[in-house]
């Protein structure tokens, strides 16, 4: 054993996905990918497959601080990467997790809706997420649908949307939106005012897993102390080569290969 080499800790809390393309596996997954180590706190049980999701479960309170508690009072954390939630109470909780690790990197991904359009939990938990969670964020990564729901702007461009959701936020990144019919622009907007655009080309296909995929990417690089515009540009470009290799191993949407 090494205790000098130990790779950084990230805390994941987020939904668990029992066909591992989106939620805690993904997470894992992506972590390893950047040289970290992933501690997952489940928030919440769902049952969906690559189509769809058509039940979850939360996690109670108690359970959930128990296991962040687990985590932090063995090793430290170097940031914090947080997904599904489910209800307004989970939304409590996570902020009583959050606030007890001031000053460590947190990503904020505002998970609403499966890949296949199901809901992970109603608007109003975005709402709560919106007013709760985001300020205490490093910075938060909607794709355009969640952003658009979260500003209340349901036919937004992301510059509007973004105009709404930095009174609430530092740093923002709003994924998706849409270029050409060959490109997709993801836009950063910093708390310096400045703004960031990032083209890829446009792959075709529906995937399950990729707003995780790239959230817990950028975890990972914030964790390992990459500054933030890099970041994002390297957990962009992750993202685009996992959905790029991506497999197709059920009836509906692919999975990123993430490894
Ligand atoms: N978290 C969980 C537990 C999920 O099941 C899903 C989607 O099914 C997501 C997050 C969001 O997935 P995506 O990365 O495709 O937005």
């Amino acid at each position: 054993m090494n205790t000098y080499t130990s790779r950084p800790a990230v805390l994941c809390l987020s939904g668990h996905d029992p066909v591992g393309g989106a939620g805690l596996q993904a997470d894992i997954e992506a972590l390893i990918a950047q040289g970290c180590h992933a501690t997952p706190v489940i928030t919440a049980l769902t049952i969906q497959d690559t189509v769809d999701v058509s039940d979850f479960k939360i996690l109670e309170h108690d359970w959930v601080i128990a296991q962040a508690q687990a985590i932090v009072q063995d090793m430290p954390v170097s940031a914090i990467k947080l997904g599904m939630l489910g209800s307004l109470e989970m939304v409590d909780t996570v902020a009583q997790i959050i606030q007890g690790l001031a000053d460590t990197p947190f990503v904020c991904d505002p998970v609403l809706r499966a890949g296949g359009g199901g809901a992970l939990g109603k608007d109003e938990v975005g709402y709560a997420l919106r007013s709760k969670l985001m300020p205490l964020a490093t910075i938060v990564t909607p794709n355009l649908p969640e952003a658009q729901i979260l500003a209340e702007l349901p036919n937004g461009t992301a510059d509007k949307c973004a105009q709404v959701l930095l009174k609430h936020c530092q740093n923002l990144l709003i994924t998706g939106g849409h270029g050409d019919e060959h490109e997709v622009h993801n836009r950063l907007y910093c708390a310096d005012g400045s703004s960031h655009t990032f083209t890829c080309a446009r792959l075709p296909g529906e995937y399950h897993g990729s707003g995780c995929t790239l959230a817990s990417a950028l975890s990972g690089r914030l964790a390992l102390g990459e500054e933030l515009v890099s970041a994002v540009q390297s957990a962009l470009n992750y993202t685009w080569r996992t959905l790029r290799d991506a497999e197709a191993p059920g009836r509906g949407q692919y999975i990123p290969r993430r490894l």
